[in-house]
């Protein structure tokens, strides 16, 4: 029980069965930006356009919500190239001088070579584990095609069954659709057999519930802090290694 007297954070039991299958958001859940802010500063100081940190933070942000609100735009390889074009303009257009006055082709190259992904480190090991259990692995992301890529490029494509993108999927979350495809993707396991481990309480947690798959939210930065919005009896972890051992959350 949470400390206001309200029922608090479910707890992931060990007394029911484990799940059959655990779909995984991918940003903020998997895999993580390495310092964005330095690295396009950096980049663009290297194409002769120094900037304030700052200021890439600024553009950068700007950038970030045009591509969420794109993403779904890059089905394939030519769609993507065609986001990317877009993407690089808004952010060149939100840099300062002399940033932005950059070429298209130099504001692009500086914005891709800013976007490195790594995977947390408690993640292979938990992929790992939960597979030499038994259990299937499914993605499940609002992203673009490229994120095939950036699992491949984090080691992490191998360790899953399956991987869905909204953009390739047509569907987003917190849509019930996709989840329902995520599971089907693995032979049709039931849904109170799944568990569902995102960062997001608006597209995960309420994405999940209403595909009636048990959600676990997950906050690298303290899962004991508020979360506003988290319904009642959902698990907070702060590493996917919490999930291996457990069965399906109580509530
Ligand atoms: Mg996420």
């Amino acid at each position: 029980m949470a400390a206001d007297g309200s029922p608090g954070p479910g707890r992931l039991g060990t007394a029911s069965p484990p799940p059959r299958a655990v779909l995984l958001d991918a940003l903020g859940t998997l895999v993580g930006l390495v310092d964005p802010w330095a690295a396009l500063a950096r980049e663009l100081a290297a194409r002769g356009a120094p900037v304030g940190e700052a200021d890439a933070r600024r553009a950068l942000l700007a950038e970030m919500a045009y591509y969420r609100a794109h993403h779904d735009d890059a089905v394939d390889a030519a769609s993507l190239e065609a986001l990317r074009d877009r993407c690089a303009e808004v952010l060149r257009r939100a840099l300062p001088e002399p940033a932005a006055s950059l070429s298209p082709a130099a504001a692009r190259a500086a914005l891709l070579a800013a976007l490195r992904f790594r995977a947390f480190a408690d993640v292979p090991p938990a992929l790992d584990a939960l597979r030499a259990a038994g259990v299937r692995l499914v993605v499940v992301s609002n992203w673009d095609v490229s994120l095939h890529d950036v699992l491949r490029d984090t080691g992490l494509a191998g360790r899953v069954d399956a991987v869905l993108t909204s953009a390739e999927e047509r569907v987003a979350k917190p849509a019930p659709e996709i989840f329902a495809r995520a599971l089907e993707r693995v032979g049709g396991i039931p849904a109170h057999r799944a568990l569902h481990v995102g960062d997001s309480i608006a597209t995960d947690v309420a994405g999940a519930s209403a595909a009636g798959i048990p959600a676990v939210l997950i906050d690298r930065d303290g899962p004991d802090r508020g979360h506003d919005g988290l319904p009642a009896g959902v698990p907070v972890i702060r590493s996917l290694s919490e999930v291996l051992p457990c069965g399906l959350p109580t509530f």
